[in-house]
């Protein structure tokens, strides 16, 4: 038992459908397909809820029809098979109520419905599993595994490819929410970790993780072999083919993670296991966006709960921390998160004085056991030299070490 899960672009026209279903079709045994969002349709959806006006809101619903429309009509299915008539009064009405997160789910909701029209007139047998009636969120936003097992199961039975949406599902209150931008990724390895999975596909539109972002440097490559522990610091310092939380569930069932090029199917790609490729610099990612907050204080020098009160701070307003440093009299902190930058800054005026500074970026190097060798460090921070990178830190993980530097120099770094 395989899933595999495609990605926007993989089924962002009729030609890329149809090599979807080619590629699922040559597994034998059974899959379980998850799908996101034709490519595009889940920004058009975030715009759609962001505008007041009615006549915006005309014009993206209207594209947004004529878009499955262009792609329904090429997979032949114009007509009763698949009604988009009714999807645009349905759109109108969930924009007019202003329930965004039903408005977000819209996009898997009509995607999933489409491929499953087109599968079965092919008649290849499909089991539709809504992913609102099955992957449902606890207080905690937990999935309950319990429920979505059983209902994977049940679908499984049916004996044809179980497809479902990637990204939505619902609270613990009933409401539909979703797994956050990108949440198909983490869709596929929770269903993968619910049924023990022989092995959990990511088809995207490159050839598995690159050495680094190849928007900023030029000779990149595909990885072959990640452990589970490298893959999720790249996923999580900025590689943007996987979802950040997608390796968790896969890594505590030991499931192999694969991502693929649904353009180039035959390249290799990068397999996530436990084991991985062995020790040693995998690659590079950088995450931007940073704001970097330096409390000085005397006060700190030699006191006890000085980092606990500060700390405090972050968690009273729900902002994680990414990196820190501190000496006896500083202590610098770095967020992504800057919606309660000004409350945070006031909190903290409290406990010393305070600085920030926003573009930034955290260049992380990664690899099983990199900070081990201490040489690598050596030949990272001389080759930094010219970059005026503001914070390290090393020794927090054994598999990477990270530098804050200012986002105009990243190229350069
Ligand atoms: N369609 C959603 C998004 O664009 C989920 C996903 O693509 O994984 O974020
Ligand atoms: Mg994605």
């Amino acid at each position: 038992m395989i899933v595999m899960k495609f990605g926007g672009t993989s089924v962002g026209s009729a030609d890329r459908i149809k090599s979807v279903i080619d590629i699922v079709c040559q597994h034998e045994g059974p899959v379980v397909l998850v799908l996101s969002a034709v490519s595009g349709m889940t920004n058009a959806l975030v715009e759609l809820s962001e505008t007041k006006s009615s006549d915006k809101a005309m014009e993206i619903i209207l594209d947004i029809v004529d878009r499955f429309s262009g792609i329904s009509n090429e997979l032949g299915l114009e007509g009763k098979d698949f009604d988009l008539h009714s999807v645009k009064t349905h759109l109108l009405d969930i924009w007019q109520r202003s329930e965004t997160d039903l408005l977000l789910s819209q996009g898997e909701r009509i995607t999933v419905k489409m491929v499953s029209r087109y599968l079965s007139s092919l008649g290849i047998p499909c089991e539709h599993m809504n992913a609102l009636e099955s992957l449902v969120l606890n207080e905690e936003g937990n999935p309950d595994m319990h429920s979505y097992t059983r209902s994977l199961r049940r679908h499984l039975a049916g004996g044809g490819i179980v497809l479902t949406e990637g990204f939505i599902c619902r609270d613990h209150e009933g409401k539909v929410t979703n797994l956050g931008r990108g949440g198909s990724d983490l869709t596929a390895s929770l269903a993968g970790a619910a049924l023990d999975a022989d092995e959990i596909q990511i088809w995207t539109d490159v050839s598995g993780m690159l050495t680094c972002d190849p928007r900023v440097v030029e000779k990149t490559r595909s990885i072959q072999e990640l452990s589970f522990d490298e893959a999720a610091e790249l996923a999580y310092f900025g590689a943007k083919v996987l979802h950040p939380r997608t390796v968790m569930p896969a890594r505590q069932k030991n499931i192999p993670v694969r991502i693929k090029n649904t353009f180039y199917p035959d390249d290799h790609g990068t397999v996530i296991t436990r084991k991985g490729s062995g020790p040693g610099l995998k690659a590079m990612a950088a995450k931007d966006g940073i704001t970097v907050i330096k409390i000085v204080s005397d006060r700190m020098l030699m006191a006890h709960g000085f980092l606990a009160r500060v700390f405090g701070v972050f968690d009273q307003f729900q902002t994680p921390i990414d990196m820190i440093t501190t000496s006896e009299v500083a202590v610098s902190i770095t967020i992504d998160n800057t919606r309660y930058l000004p409350e945070i800054l006031d909190s903290l005026s409290a406990y010393g004085q305070i600085e920030f500074e926003g573009h930034q970026t955290i260049l992380s190097i990664v690899g099983d056991g990199i900070t081990n060798d201490p040489g690598a460090l050596v030949k990272a921070t001389q080759a930094l030299t010219d970059t005026n990178f503001r914070m390290l830190s090393f020794g927090g993980s054994p598999n990477n070490f990270s530098f804050l530097i200012p986002t105009e120099n990243k190229e350069k770094a």
